[in-house]
C-alpha cells in the first residue's frame, strides 16, 4: 500500500516520504533531518527535482543518515556539488532507471533553474506516482497515474489581488508566473490527463499568501472526482 507523508511543503522547505510496504523513497531534501520522524534504513533512494535550497539544502545530511544515493539530473547535480559531493547518480530526462523495486523516470518541467525535473515512479506494488513541483507548465500527458503529488502554488486571482494591494511587487509577480504552478493550469492539466486509475491527489508547495487551501481542494475534487489533500 502506498503511503505519502509530507515533512514540509512550501518555499520554506520540502521533503516527502513515499512508502510502499517496507520500501521507501525520499523526495527532496529541504527539511532538517532532526525534524523528520522516519526509519532512515528503510529509504532506498533520495530524488531531487532541482537545486533550490528549499528542495536540496540538507542533501548531504540525508545521505549521511542512510545508505542510499541521490538521483537528480546532470544539471542539478552540477549545481548541487557543494551539498551533494558523493553518492550522486545522474539521471537523464526520459531514461528509466531502477532502484531496488522502484522504476523511475525523470521528465522535464519548466522552472528558473538549470535542469529541473519531475519524476514518474512505479512503486514495488505496481502503483504509479507522479511527482511534480516548482513548474509553471507540464508539457507531458500521463496514463494510469494512481497518486498525483503535484504543485498548486497559487491562483491567478489571488496573486493579482495581492499585486493590486501591493503585498508583492511587479518583479515578484512576474517571477511567480514563470516558475510555479497555478490553480487554473493544474485544472487544465487534470482535464488533459487520464484519471481512470487515480486514487489520490496531493497538492504541494502552496504559497502562504497567494493560495486558498480550501478553495484549491474543492476545485480539484470537483474537476477530478478524486480525494484531494494539501501536503504540509
Ligand atoms: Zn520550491
Ligand atoms: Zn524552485
Amino acid at each position: 500500500m502506498v503511503k505519502i507523508n509530507a515533512f514540509g511543503s512550501s518555499s520554506a522547505g520540502n521533503s516527502y516520504l513515499l512508502e510502499d510496504g517496507d520500501s521507501a523513497l525520499l523526495l527532496e531534501a529541504g527539511i532538517q533531518p532532526k525534524n523528520m520522524k522516519l526509519d532512515w534504513s528503510k529509504v532506498d533512494a533520495l530524488l531531487i527535482t532541482h537545486e533550490h535550497m528549499d528542495h536540496a539544502r540538507y542533501t548531504k545530511d540525508y545521505i549521511r543518515r542512510g545508505g542510499f544515493s541521490v538521483y537528480c539530473t546532470p544539471g542539478t547535480a552540477k549545481e548541487l556539488k557543494d551539498v551533494a559531493n558523493y553518492r550522486v547518480m545522474e539521471c537523464e530526462y526520459l531514461e528509466q532507471f531502477t532502484v531496488k523495486k522502484w522504476h523511475i523516470i525523470a521528465f522535464q518541467v519548466e522552472h528558473d533553474v538549470a535542469e529541473p525535473c519531475g519524476f514518474l515512479i512505479r512503486t514495488p506494488s505496481g502503483k504509479k506516482v507522479l511527482f511534480a513541483t516548482d513548474t509553471y507548465y507540464i508539457k507531458y500527458k500521463f496514463k494510469g497515474v494512481t497518486h498525483f503529488m503535484i504543485e498548486c502554488n497559487y491562483s491567478l486571482e489571488i496573486l493579482q489581488e495581492n499585486l493590486q494591494k501591493k503585498r508583492l511587487d511587479k518583479r515578484q509577480y512576474m517571477r511567480i508566473l514563470k516558475s510555479h504552478f497555478e490553480l487554473g493550469n493544474l485544472i487544465d492539466f487534470f482535464k488533459a490527463n487520464d484519471l481512470s486509475k487515480a486514487e489520490e491527489v496531493y497538492l504541494l508547495h502552496l504559497s502562504d499568501r497567494n493560495s486558498d487551501e480550501e478553495q484549491f481542494i474543492n476545485e480539484i475534487e470537483r474537476i477530478t472526482g478524486i480525494p484531494t489533500y494539501v501536503a504540509k
